[in-house]
């Protein structure tokens, strides 16, 4: 007898146009529904997406579009953009979901730099297209997922093919998806997931400690599609066979009508959305949706926001990640010693970015040496490191690895790790304050900050100190005609945080610099005050 080497099952390729088969077949008539941008509403089911998106995979080819070519999407969330996601994978290409949040320049950069071949478009952002069209060398093809005045509409176009369509079978390594980070630094990187590991990333995504997906739930997934893979939710959802609710507007009226009316039970944002979404119910003397989970990332959801939502009945799954890690790296849920904690200790747990789900290895380092382990005792902070099967190796036509020799990819990231694996994220390697050879996190300080109630904004920087090499300076936006002082906020502060930690300056500006992504672009800021001087 010969000996066996590899193992007897079936192994099939993890290709992802296995989760359109599957929901096709296990969940055909679960819903999804689109509330498009002129205000219409549409609904198709599993079964239907995956009959457009085997049409679009056919015209794509009619297009002369080749296996791993990239097509490109400039797009909001909406039924037409789902079947995009499951189409170009299906014929072997990769989609490119652009951020139309993006400058000029670096919407020059990613779609020449990824060399999209077609661009696929809302109505919505046809002056964006009419603008930069001439700066786009490698698109040949412009599509509209809108139906009106625009030709070839995506309806027309999917229209002329008859669906007869086998599935393009390559290699489970070979890329499905392009996204660009919105470069905080330089210019956009591109990271190029593949069909295996946005498969097994979605399969982690269904777990009870992570989105708890099952086909009971209807999903509306506020962050967009085109940012960070909507957090793998459109793969997700398929293997689970939820009920997708999409708005192609990012309304908090039209958002809480949608959420009464299909029943949403499962929902997906930045802090901002629920920030406006809070404010909306205020103002119209509303309760908020009684949604049973609410997955906010991106940046750091507020405590007073996870309170509101806990209060609600909704459960709050804090989550970190990043384009670099497809993107989920933690995701906060009720840990095993949940039943014990009081409502103020779930809220502190809470208000951390969660545990590492299944597949992915996070470890802090050295700040200085960047490789020495640091202990994961809820005390130290050190720069985050991660591995994993769905973790960056190298960014699309990188000429190095983005990790190390041993795998682990640096996150950027600060944090400390608890002993039951809960990461605290405390801040950016870029913007940690060094100060007489000790750390000072900027953003502890910022949460600080805007716990007084007249403070709109905070953003804390480092600025040069003769002495102590750097100190914090606070930029501070105020609240709407509030006169708060310097001396008002430091008294605020005093409790709150260490006394060597208080920053050597307020300064109150008009506003803060953001990114194209919402987040507060530190680096502006300093090129802002690039000619201030601390006393001292
Ligand atoms: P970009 O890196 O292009 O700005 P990403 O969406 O990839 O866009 O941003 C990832 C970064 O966002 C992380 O490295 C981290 O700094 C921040 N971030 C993400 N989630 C959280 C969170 N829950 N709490 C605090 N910061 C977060």
């Amino acid at each position: 007898m010969p000996t066996q080497t590899l193992g007897a099952m079936q192994g099939q390729s993890m290709r992802i146009t296995h989760v359109i088969d599957h929901a096709a077949r296990e969940a055909s008539g679960r819903e999804i529904v689109t509330h498009w941008a002129d205000g219409s509403e549409t609904r198709t089911d599993w079964a239907g997406i995956r009959r457009d998106a085997l049409k679009m995979a056919q015209a794509l080819e009619a297009l002369g579009i080749k296996p791993g070519e990239r097509v490109a999407s400039l797009a909001m969330n909406h039924s037409r953009h789902l079947v995009s996601w499951y189409g170009v994978a299906g014929m072997g290409g990769v989609l490119h979901t652009v951020n139309p949040r993006l400058f000029e320049d670096q919407l020059e950069y990613i779609v020449n730099h990824a060399e999209d071949r077609v661009l696929l478009y809302d109505a919505a952002f046809q002056p964006i297209v009419d603008k930069m069209k001439d700066r786009w060398t490698s698109v040949d093809h412009y599509i509209c997922f809108d139906s009106g005045d625009h030709s070839p509409s995506f309806e027309e176009w999917i229209g002329e093919q008859d669906g007869h369509y086998d599935w393009y079978q390559g290699d489970e390594r070979d890329p499905c998806m392009i996204c660009y980070t919105s470069g905080t630094t330089g210019n956009p990187k591109g990271v190029q997931y593949e069909h295996r590991s946005t498969m097994m990333h979605a399969v982690a995504g269904l777990q009870p400690s992570a989105f708890n997906f099952s086909s009971g739930s209807v999903m509306l997934p506020v962050v967009p599609m085109f940012h960070a893979a909507s957090w793998g939710l459109p793969y997700a959802g398929g293997m689970a066979g939820v009920k997708f609710v999409f708005s192609a507007v990012n309304d908090p009226a039209v958002l809480h009508d949608l959420m009464i009316r299909e029943g949403v039970t499962d929902s997906a944002g930045v802090p901002t959305v629920w920030l406006a979404h809070f404010q909306y119910c205020d103002r119209e003397g509303l309760d908020l949706p009684p949604l049973k989970a609410a997955t906010i990332g991106g940046s750091a959801c507020p405590r007073f926001m996870i309170e509101r939502l806990m209060k609600n009945g909704t459960r709050v799954q804090h989550a970190w990640g990043m384009t670099e890690t497809s993107p989920i790296g933690t995701v906060g849920g009720p840990t095993w010693d949940w039943d014990q904690l009081t409502f103020e200790e779930k809220v502190d747990k809470t208000a951390m970015q969660g545990r590492p789900i299944f597949g992915v290895e996070l470890r802090i380092v050295d700040l200085e040496d960047m490789t020495t382990e640091l202990a994961r005792d809820g005390k130290t902070s050190g720069a985050l490191q991660i591995r994993g099967p769905w973790i960056i190796r190298r960014y699309f036509k990188g000429e190095t690895d983005a990790t190390n020799s041993e795998g682990w990819f640096d996150t950027g990231d600060v944090g400390i790790i608890h002993p039951d694996g809960t990461l605290q994220l405390t801040d950016r390697t870029k913007d940690v304050i060094k100060s007489g050879g000790e750390w000072i996190s900027s953003v502890e300080l910022e949460n600080a900050a805007v716990g007084h109630a007249e403070v709109a904004e905070a953003a804390c920087v480092g600025m040069y100190h003769s002495k102590w090499d750097e100190r914090p300076v606070l930029f501070v936006v105020r609240n709407e005609g509030s006169k708060v002082t310097a001396d008002d906020i430091m008294d605020h502060l005093k409790p709150l945080i260490a006394k060597w930690w208080l920053p050597d300056a307020i300064e109150f500006v008009d506003d803060i610099p953001h990114t194209a992504t919402g987040k507060i672009s530190k680096k502006d800021l300093r090129e802002r005050f690039s000619d201030y001087k601390l006393e001292g």
